[in-house]
């Protein structure tokens, strides 16, 4: 009886790690829940190529609207559902779900590359290159339909596998984007040696362009060294049309932000594609 309560005294004493752990449990045990219950749900923010002045291609991001908390943020429910390895079932969903809606947007005749976020851990697993694969053929999508978007930490964690991982996706002819780029650990070396085709500009460097000079000036190179490196561009959160009339300038080739659109429905993505001239 004494051990227990002391058991059970050693637990009241750190109350806030406990609420701590049960709400993360509880937040995970809710998301693996939601899974089951296809309560998750994929909105898609559009890209717009700059060149032709259309939409040509949109980000998958995930939108989980919880009955009780109302909308969670993926930016709250990503990191734990990475710790407790949930991301992989949450992973194989978006990717499913994902080339499924690309692959309708194709029989439709729309020419739209569907941009998916692919997490360290999702990436690291021994199948992840043959679930992509499965997942092409299962929806009938053409590969070069498909991108996946990785940041700068996964594609540095093991240099070998990440190369081996990154060739044979390239084989299947699916596009690699690095995200967020510029707030992880920048290397010339990997952009030369990996296989990817994009480079998409953390929003934090577009946020105060073209006022603030040093942005201007990170973003200024950030384009050039990508062009000299053969890789496309593209600006995540464009909000102003100065941002815009920039980015033009520097010849970006495409600008993602709430400037066009934030993610959208399916539905509402179909009605922006049908009248994207207005953009
Ligand atoms: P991310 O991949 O960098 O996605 C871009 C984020 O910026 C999205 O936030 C988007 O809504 C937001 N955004 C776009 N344009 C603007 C803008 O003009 N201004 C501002 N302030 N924000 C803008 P969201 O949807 O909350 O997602 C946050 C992060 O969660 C994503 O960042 C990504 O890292 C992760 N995430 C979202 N969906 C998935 C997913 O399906 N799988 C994985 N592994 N991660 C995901
Ligand atoms: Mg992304
Ligand atoms: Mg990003
Ligand atoms: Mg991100």
């Amino acid at each position: 009886a004494v051990k227990e309560r002391g058991r059970s005294d050693y637990r009241f004493y750190q109350p806030q790690m406990n609420v701590g752990l049960l709400s993360r449990m509880k937040l995970d045990q809710a998301m693996r829940a939601a899974l089951e219950q296809q309560q998750f749900e994929l909105h898609y923010q559009p890209q717009l190529c700059l060149q032709t002045q259309t939409i040509t291609g949109v980000e998958a991001l995930l939108r989980w609207p919880h009955p009780e908390h109302g909308f969670i943020s993926p930016a709250q429910f990503i990191p734990i559902a990475e710790e407790t390895g949930t991301i992989i079932n949450l992973g194989r969903w978006v990717l499913r779900q994902a080339c499924q809606q690309a692959s309708l947007w194709h029989r439709d005749g729309k020419n739209l590359t569907v941009s998916v976020n692919v997490s360290a851990l999702q990436f690291q697993q021994t199948g992840f290159v043959d679930s992509v694969h499965q997942a092409l053929q299962e929806f009938a999508l053409p590969p070069s339909m498909l991108e996946l978007e990785l940041t700068e930490s996964v594609l540095i964690n093991d240099v070998e596998d990440t190369q081996e991982k990154l060739s044979a996706l390239k084989m299947l002819g699916v596009a690699i984007s690095i995200d967020d780029f510029g707030t992880g650990y920048s290397s010339f070396g990997y952009l030369k040696r990996l296989p990817v085709s994009k480079l998409k500009i953390d929003r934090s460097f577009i946020a105060q362009v073209p006022d603030n000079e040093n942005d201007s000036a990170i973003v200024t190179a950030m384009i050039s060294m990508a062009k000299i490196l053969g890789l496309q561009v593209v600006a995540e959160g464009v909000e102003t049309s100065e941002q815009r009339h920039f980015l033009q300038l520097l010849r970006c080739d495409f600008l993602q932000g709430f400037l066009f659109s934030p993610a959208q429905k399916v539905e509402v993505i179909d009605a922006l594609l049908r009248d994207s001239n207005s953009l």
